[in-house]
């Protein structure tokens, strides 16, 4: 009986093994078809300076534009492709569309834009990324000195290469480096010391307690004093209430990003809300001459 019993039981966990096998597979063998007919497509989160709420920049994320599934969110593939073969070509795509995008942007916007675009752990890990990153730059004119490049603790853990004399050459690039999800990962204070870390993104976790938890309070308060007395500049990300917003401009936080101020939205929209949607020309040819 018990034998029989946990035969069985070992047949149902065979099975949803192979299931979920099959469904990485299929997964995997999707992907590649999405990258060769360019499925992925961009949105763009407004990031708000605390002092005036000005969009003063935004975050690039991507949706995957599903044949069958229609447009799904980051949750439903990126972890898989991150995994893949094609995840730094993807990842590469994703900086060049976005620098060709927010180009204009960071031209003509009253109040400057940054751009920010999250990196896969198998970029950090490519000899190549330097190198791609400066011709990326180069070609779609994009000063590297309005990107931050977002990298998740995950990604810094992981085994390989010299992470540090990576991220110091991207640096060299006028790029900054923004630790992601701060918080969340392990060894985060660690990371603040090991790596050259221009800024961080207080995670949503954090976020969505404040007011809820009085603890909360005391530990973004923490987190965010701490960032600030190293020289590092904070992003607060995740919020959805005036609550949360007021606490985190008493705190000291320079940059939030949440859905109270706006979803991520489609390029077009982007131009509106930070005035920049008539680039005047002039400003473009003169920019282009500049970086000639
Ligand atoms: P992330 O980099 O931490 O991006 C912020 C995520 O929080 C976005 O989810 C955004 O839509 C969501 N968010 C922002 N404000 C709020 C809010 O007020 N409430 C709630 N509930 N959510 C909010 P999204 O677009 O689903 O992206 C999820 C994650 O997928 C990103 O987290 C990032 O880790 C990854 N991802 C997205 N695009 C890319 C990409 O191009 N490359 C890489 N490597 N990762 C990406
Ligand atoms: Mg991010
Ligand atoms: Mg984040
Ligand atoms: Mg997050």
């Amino acid at each position: 009986e018990a034998k029989t019993k946990g035969r069985g039981r070992f047949m149902v966990f065979d099975a949803a093994m192979r299931r979920e096998a099959d469904g990485r597979n299929t997964l995997a063998r999707e992907l590649v078809d999405a990258v060769e007919q360019q499925q992925f497509q961009l949105l763009y989160q407004p990031v708000v300076r605390i002092s005036d709420e000005a969009v003063i920049g935004g975050e690039a994320l991507m949706r995957w534009n599903h044949p069958v599934r229609g447009v799904l969110p980051p949750g439903a593939f990126i972890a898989a492709l991150d995994g893949s073969r094609q995840a730094a070509d993807v990842g590469y795509w994703v900086l060049e569309e976005a620098c060709r995008t927010a180009r204009p942007w960071a031209l003509t916007a009253p109040h400057g834009f940054r751009l920010s675009v999250n990196l896969f752990s198998g970029q950090l890990r490519d000899p190549r990324l330097v190198n791609r990153v400066r011709s990326i730059l180069e070609r779609t004119g994009f000063d590297g000195r309005n990107l931050d490049l977002e990298v998740t603790e995950n990604i810094l853990l992981a085994p390989g290469g010299d992470l540090a004399e990576t991220l110091q050459k991207l640096k060299l690039l006028g790029i900054a480096i923004v630790l992601d999800d701060f918080g969340t990962g392990y060894g985060s204070l660690n990371h603040l010391l090991q790596f050259p870390i221009d800024r961080i993104k207080v995670d949503r976790q954090f976020v969505r307690g404040l007011g809820e938890k009085v603890d909360y309070n005391t530990v973004t308060h923490a987190v965010v004093k701490l960032a600030v007395d190293l020289g590092l500049k904070v992003t607060a990300e995740g919020i959805e209430t005036e609550e949360q917003k007021n606490f985190l401009a008493l705190i000291g936080c320079n940059d939030l990003q949440g859905f109270h101020f706006s979803r991520p939205v489609a390029a077009a929209r982007i131009a509106e809300l930070i005035g920049a949607a008539e680039a005047p020309a002039s400003a473009l040819q003169a920019a282009a001459v500049a970086t000639a």
